[in-house]
């Protein structure tokens, strides 16, 4: 079978090291360049430090890393660059002819750049049918888990949602945040964040007329904070909506839910994709990320102020950040526009 070609840009990032791990035991992707900063070019893999469960995969720790070139081998580039460098170096790589599947905010909410969660808005690919080279992006991490918690709440019509996000220390890369300021506290502001969460769903539930996004118009808004977690992003969400379904109705949204990476049998997906815990204690970072392709569900209740209230929680290295733009990718190659 034909695998497909890959590199990844920040290769040596805490979501570059997960592109690395994903890639290494994917069955249609092959991965075959890695590129990140001098600092690291021209040293072999293996000589960065790995911060991940395990050990650099065998088969990548001889390669050399490289920098400032636009010539890699690879028919798909998988990108988890800074923000602030990502703007123009993948804008010129997708003018090269590469498919960048990218993670980085920069070229989100570019008007001819499609956000997309695979399960949540698919057909926003359309954008980038027959083209050669382009960029697609998944959103900020906890903006994923927001809208894979919120799509199935979709057809009884989003009129508001109230946000508080607990995030882990690994969505601020490697060394991130100083271990003085996070253990034992937390930290009520992650810059850039709340705008981040407050903009993306807002296109990411948008609706495409003529190649274009018109915005849903839904209120949204956001606090967010960093809590002594490593790994999974929680997130407790208010949500009005135009019905008023059960509690239980609710619940079958859930329980029934799936997107198109499902229906097409992704080598990626996840099933289900949002699992419902029934426990009055779960979801937890601790022990409900899986493989860190689902999202999960739970506490959901009636609420006072906009109607309906839950928790939902995500890995964000994974379901945040590689393993949705490695779907993305895979999704493309579905439907034909790799
Ligand atoms: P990180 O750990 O700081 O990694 C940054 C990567 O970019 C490293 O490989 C670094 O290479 C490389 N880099 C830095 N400057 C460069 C340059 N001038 N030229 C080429 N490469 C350069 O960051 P991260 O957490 O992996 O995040 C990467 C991106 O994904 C960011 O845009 C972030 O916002 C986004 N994101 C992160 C998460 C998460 O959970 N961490 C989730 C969603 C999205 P060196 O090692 O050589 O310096």
């Amino acid at each position: 079978m034909r695998k497909l070609k890959c590199g990844i840009l920040g290769a040596t990032g805490a979501v570059g090291q997960r592109f690395v791990q994903l890639l290494s035991e994917h069955s249609d992707f092959e991965l075959t360049s890695l590129y990140a900063s001098e600092r690291s070019a021209g040293k072999k893999y293996g000589e960065r430090n790995w911060m991940l469960e395990g050990d650099v995969p065998e088969e990548i720790r001889d390669v050399e890393v490289v920098t400032n070139t636009l010539d890699l081998d690879a028919d798909i580039i998988f990108s988890a660059l800074p923000g602030g460098l990502a703007k123009t170096l993948e804008r010129k790589f997708a003018e090269k002819g590469y498919v960048v599947c990218s993670n980085t905010r920069d070229n989100r909410m570019e008007n001819d750049v499609p956000l997309v969660i695979s399960e949540v808005n698919p057909e926003h690919l359309e954008m980038v049918k027959d083209k050669r080279g382009f960029i697609v992006t998944n959103p900020n991490c906890s903006a994923i888990v927001m809208c894979m918690a919120l799509k199935p709440l979709a057809d009884f019509e989003i009129k508001a949602v109230n946000v508080t996000t607990l995030q882990a220390i690994s969505g601020a890369g490697y060394p991130g945040v100083a271990s003085l300021d996070i253990l034992g506290n937390i930290l009520p502001y992650i810059k850039g964040e709340e705008e981040k969460m407050e903009s993306e769903p807002l296109k990411i539930f948008g609706k495409l007329n003529n190649g274009k996004i018109e915005k849903a118009s839904f209120k949204m808004s956001a606090s967010c904070t960093r809590v002594p977690v490593v790994e999974g992003h929680t997130i407790s969400i208010q949500v009005k909506l135009g019905g008023s379904p059960t509690l239980e109705e609710i619940a079958e949204a859930y329980t029934s839910f799936e997107g198109m990476p499902q229906k097409l049998n992704l080598p990626s997906a996840p099933f289900p994709p949002v699992i419902l815990k029934k426990e009055e204690d779960r979801p937890q970072p601790k022990r409900d990320l899986g493989d860190g392709m689902p999202v999960a569900v739970g506490r959901i209740r009636k609420d006072e102020v906009l109607g309906y209230k839950l928790f939902a929680v995500g890995s964000n290295t994974i379901r945040g950040a590689a393993g949705a733009s490695i779907l993305n990718a895979e999704l493309l190659d579905a439907l034909g526009y790799l």
